[in-house]
C-alpha cells in the first residue's frame, strides 16, 4: 500500500498513526497517510523557527525569485499534478487543473509582494528628525485547509506568506494529501531552503499542537464554520492571528429580465460543478417573481437530465464522485430531510451507480422547488450536486433571503439592470458578490472573504490583506545629533513631546 508522509525539514518523514485515503471512484483504499502526533508536529515547528531567520534576511526580490521558479515548475507538471489530484479528490482533470492554476495565480501576485513590502518614510517630520515604517515577516506561521481545493487554497496561503519572510506549516487535508506535498517538494526544487515549507498530515491531534504552540504567530485556516469558530477561538485565546474561513451556502438570485439561456447554463455549471463540493458554488437560486420561477425550472430540467456523472478520469464527464462515504451519506441524508420538511423533489439524484463503480461515492444531480426559509435543509450547508428553489415576490424579499441567512460567503444576482443589480451590490449582507457571473472568486490581487458565520477574522487571504495578515510594521523616529540646527543640549523633559 502506498504510504503518504510528512515533509520536514526537507525531508520525508513518517509516522506510526495513520489513516485511509481513499478512491472515490472505487470507494477503496488507495493509500495510508501518516497522523502526526504532537512530537512531529514539534518537529516541523522547529524546522521553521530554524529556517526563518535566514529566509527573512534574504532579499524580498531573490525569495520572489524562489516562487517565479515555484510556479515554472508547477506548470511543467501540470497535467500530471492534476490528475493525482483528482484521484483523491473525486473531482474531473479538467476541474483539478484550474484548482492548480487558480493557486498559481496567487503565486503569481506574490512574485509582485516586493513591492507591497516597502515601508513609508517622512523626512524631517520634526527639526532633524525622519519617521519611517517597517513590514516585517510573523515569523513561523501555519495554514490548515480543507479537502476541496487541495492546490489552490495551500497556495492562497503559503506563497503570500512565504514571499513575506516568513517559514510555513502546512497541514493539508487528511482526505487528499498527495498534491500538498508535491508542491512542497517542488519549492524545494525552486530553492526554498529546508524548512521554509514543511508539510504536516494529520487530524486534530496536529491542529491542536499547532493551536497551542507559541512559536507559531499566525494561523490561516479554510474549512467548515463549526472548526473555523474552534480554531479561531482556541488561536486567537493563544495569542495568535488568526483568519478562519468557513463553510457557505450561497444564493443566486434571478431577475425576471435576466438573460435566462445564460443563466441556465452558469446557474447549472455553478451548482453541479465539482459535485457542489466549492465554498462558492451556487447551491440556492431565488427567481423573483411565479412567471421566472416556473420559466428557469422548465428550463433547468432538460439541462440536468444531460448532465453525465463519471469517474475523475472521464474527460466527458461534467462532475465525478463526491469525497467519501460519510458525505455521500450525509448529501443523501439532507436530500431526504428535505423531502421529510415539505419541499418538492422535483430531481432526486440518489440511489445513481456507476457501472464497474458501483462502490464508488457517486451522487446525481438533484433539484429541490419550493424550499422554505425555514427548513433546516436551508439553513444547513449541504455540500453536494443539490440547487434549491426558493421562490420571492420582489428584489427586496430576494436580497433579504442571503442577507438573513448564517452564511455570507458568496452571492451572485442575474439581470440586465443595472440599478437593480447596483442596489443589490451595496445592500446584501454578503461578502463576495457576482453580477450575472456565477462563482465571483476575486482574482489573486484582491482579496477573498466572507462574512458572518463564513469567516471568523477581520482580514481576507491573499492580495494586500494577506500581506497585511502575514506582516506586522514597525514604525521608527529617528533624530540625528548634529542636524537640530542650533539647538543646544536640552534638560530631561517630563511632559509628552509634541509637535511645535
Ligand atoms: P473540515 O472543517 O472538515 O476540515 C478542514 C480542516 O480542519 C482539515 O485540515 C481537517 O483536518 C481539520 N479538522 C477537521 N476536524 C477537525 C477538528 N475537530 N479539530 C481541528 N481540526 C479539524 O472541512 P472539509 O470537509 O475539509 O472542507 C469542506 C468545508 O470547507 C465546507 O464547509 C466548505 O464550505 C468549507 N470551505 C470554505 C471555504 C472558504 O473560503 N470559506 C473554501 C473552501 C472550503
Amino acid at each position: 500500500m502506498r504510504e503518504i508522509d510528512h515533509l520536514i525539514g526537507g525531508a520525508s518523514v513518517g509516522g506510526e498513526r495513520r489513516g485511509d485515503v481513499f478512491d472515490p471512484n472505487t470507494g477503496r483504499v488507495q493509500a495510508r497517510v501518516a497522523l502526526a502526533d504532537a512530537a512531529t508536529v514539534a518537529a516541523a515547528i522547529d524546522a521553521g523557527a530554524k529556517a526563518q531567520p535566514g529566509w527573512a534576511a534574504v532579499n524580498p526580490q531573490r525569495r520572489a525569485r524562489v516562487l517565479f521558479e515555484f510556479k515554472r515548475l508547477v506548470e511543467n507538471e501540470i497535467d500530471s499534478l492534476a490528475e493525482m489530484l483528482s484521484a483523491e479528490h473525486g473531482k474531473v482533470v479538467a476541474d483539478s487543473r484550474g484548482d492548480v492554476q487558480r493557486g498559481l495565480e496567487v503565486i503569481e501576485f506574490a512574485c509582485g509582494i516586493p513591492h507591497l513590502l516597502k515601508g513609508d518614510y517622512t523626512h524631517g517630520a520634526g527639526p532633524g528628525i525622519d519617521v519611517y515604517s517597517l513590514r516585517q515577516p510573523l515569523g513561523v506561521v501555519a495554514g490548515i485547509t480543507p479537502f476541496n481545493f487541495p492546490a489552490m487554497i495551500p497556495m492562497w496561503m503559503f506563497g503570500v506568506a512565504i514571499a513575506c519572510g516568513n517559514t510555513f506549516i502546512l497541514k493539508p487535508s487528511e482526505r487528499d494529501p498527495s498534491l500538498p506535498v508535491r508542491l512542497g517538494e517542488l519549492m524545494l526544487e525552486a530553492g526554498a531552503p529546508a524548512g521554509v515549507l514543511n508539510v504536516v498530515h494529520g487530524d486534530k491531534v496536529a491542529v491542536d499542537a499547532l493551536l497551542d504552540s507559541p512559536v507559531v504567530r499566525a494561523i490561516s485556516f479554510v474549512g467548515s464554520s463549526d472548526i473555523a469558530h474552534y480554531v479561531y477561538s482556541r488561536g486567537t485565546a493563544a495569542g495568535k492571528r488568526v483568519q478562519a474561513m468557513g463553510g457557505a451556502k450561497n444564493h443566486g438570485i434571478v431577475l425576471p429580465d435576466a438573460d435566462m439561456g445564460q443563466t441556465v447554463a452558469d446557474l447549472v455549471g455553478a451548482a453541479f460543478g465539482s459535485a457542489g463540493e466549492r465554498c462558492m458554488a451556487l447551491p440556492v437560486v431565488v427567481p423573483v417573481g411565479a412567471r421566472t420561477a416556473d420559466t428557469l425550472r422548465e428550463a433547468l430540467l432538460p439541462e440536468i437530465a444531460k448532465l453525465r456523472l463519471g469517474t475523475s478520469t472521464d474527460r466527458d464527464a461534467h462532475y465525478g464522485p463526491v469525497v467519501s462515504a460519510a458525505h455521500k451519506a450525509r448529501i443523501e441524508g439532507y436530500i431526504q430531510l428535505g423531502v421529510d420538511e415539505g419541499a418538492e423533489l422535483v430531481v432526486d439524484g440518489r440511489g445513481f451507480t456507476l457501472q464497474g463503480h458501483e462502490g464508488g461515492f457517486f451522487v446525481g444531480p438533484t433539484l429541490f422547488d419550493h424550499v422554505q426559509p425555514t427548513m433546516r435543509s436551508y439553513r444547513d450547508e449541504i455540500f453536494g450536486p443539490v440547487l434549491q428553489m426558493v421562490r420571492a415576490d420582489s428584489l427586496a424579499e430576494a436580497i433579504a433571503l442571503p442577507s438573513k441567512h448564517q452564511y455570507g460567503n458568496g452571492v451572485a444576482i442575474f439581470t440586465r439592470s443595472g440599478p437593480a443589480a447596483r442596489e443589490f451590490a451595496a445592500s446584501v449582507d454578503v461578502g463576495m458578490v457576482g453580477i450575472n457571473v456565477p462563482i465571483p472568486v476575486p482574482v489573486a490581487y484582491h482579496s477573498f472573504g466572507g462574512w458572518k458565520r463564513s469567516a471568523f477574522a477581520d482580514i481576507g487571504i491573499h492580495g494586500e490583506e494577506g500581506v497585511r495578515f502575514y506582516t506586522k510594521v514597525k514604525t521608527v523616529t529617528q533624530r540625528w545629533p548634529g542636524m537640530d540646527a542650533g539647538a543646544a543640549v536640552t534638560d530631561s523633559s517630563f511632559v509628552i513631546p509634541t509637535m511645535k
